[in-house]
């Protein structure tokens, strides 16, 4: 950040009075500007043995296949949020469940939340922001075109949780994605 989005003047980084961290504070109307991690929500979306999966068509990871996912708007529940992305992306109307997992991915300053979801019907559609949208079984998932380290792990710990026979009793799934995994 190099001018205040306040009043337009120079900020300089600084540790405020009564903080312990650098903040881009304006020299002019004393404004500290805080940055802090962004949410991004989205389903599994689950139609009988099969999970819907889009493929990206804008960057990061154009052509790489995800989950349903976006970064949470001002004013919007995570459920909200998780199932207009999931409506957006996909065209699919969801039924939100539980939350499945939550995914610290401090390096680029974000945390992912997915949620089980119903799929309503079997309809579904390419939004703008993907190329194709398809159903797939487990056998079919395409595991080395798979857009986000977030992604990869939440599926996999669906199948692991489907073939244990139940959802971790409900608890929701937590860990930290390290800034060294990659999906290649
Ligand atoms: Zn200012």
């Amino acid at each position: 950040m190099n001018y205040c989005s306040s009043c337009g003047s120079n900020v300089r980084l600084q540790i405020p009075p009564d903080d312990t961290r650098m903040r881009h504070v304006c020299e002019q109307c004393g404004e500290i500007h805080y940055r802090n991690p962004r949410n991004v929500v989205g389903t599994i979306p689950i139609w009988e043995n099969q999970i819907l999966l889009c493929r990206r068509a804008i960057a990061p990871r154009h052509g790489y296949w995800t989950l349903p996912a976006g970064f949470l708007e001002v004013g919007e529940s995570t459920e909200h949020g998780a199932a207009r992305e999931t409506l957006e992306e996909a065209g699919a109307l969801v039924d939100i469940g539980p939350l499945f997992s939550l995914l610290n991915v401090a390096h680029v300053e974000q945390v992912h939340l997915f949620y089980l979801a119903h799929m309503r019907t079997p309809h579904f559609e390419a939004g703008t922001e993907s190329l194709e949208v398809g159903l797939f079984t487990e056998a079919q998932i395409p595991w080395s075109e798979l857009a986000f380290p977030t992604v990869k792990q939440t599926l996999q710990w669906y199948f692991e949780d489907l073939h244990a026979g139940g959802f971790h009793h409900g608890r929701t799934r937590s860990r930290d994605i390290l800034p060294s995994e990659r999906i290649e």
